[in-house]
């Protein structure tokens, strides 16, 4: 079961696609991880990824990002995900948060998985 104080990035198993409990939203919110090897060359002092070390993202495999989220989305929105991972006060999907890190070239081509997902399941938001 998520809480809100646990915001690990590999809670629902997937590489790059992971659901938090907001609870300043007050729901699901879906973060997209574009550094699965918890490398970054910043310092916030707000960071919460264990294990941070300096460096770069490796390759991103967008096919992959793609099928992650339409597979995560598909489950919260139509499945069971929400009775089995999440408190009865929380089970609604707020967002789904792109990273703001991410370089040009990859707030490009991001949008890509979001658009395929709504074509596929019909959501017009
Ligand atoms: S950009 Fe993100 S991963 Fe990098 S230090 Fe800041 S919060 Fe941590």
């Amino acid at each position: 079961m998520l809480r809100t104080d646990d915001h690990r990035r590999d809670s629902a198993g997937l590489r790059y696609v992971y659901p938090v409990i907001s609870r300043r939203a007050g729901g699901v919110s879906v973060g997209i991880n574009l550094n699965p090897n918890n490398a970054c060359n910043w310092a916030c002092v707000y960071c919460q990824v264990e294990g941070l070390t300096r460096g770069g993202p490796p390759p991103l495999e967008l096919d992959r990002l793609e099928a992650e989220l339409a597979g995560f989305l598909d489950d919260a929105i139509t499945g069971d995900f929400m009775p089995r991972q999440v408190p009865e006060t929380a089970r609604g999907l707020v967002d789904v948060a792109f990273p703001a890190t991410a370089s040009r070239l990859r707030r490009r081509s991001l949008p890509t998985p979001w658009r395929g997902w709504r074509r596929r399941s019909g959501v017009s938001a």
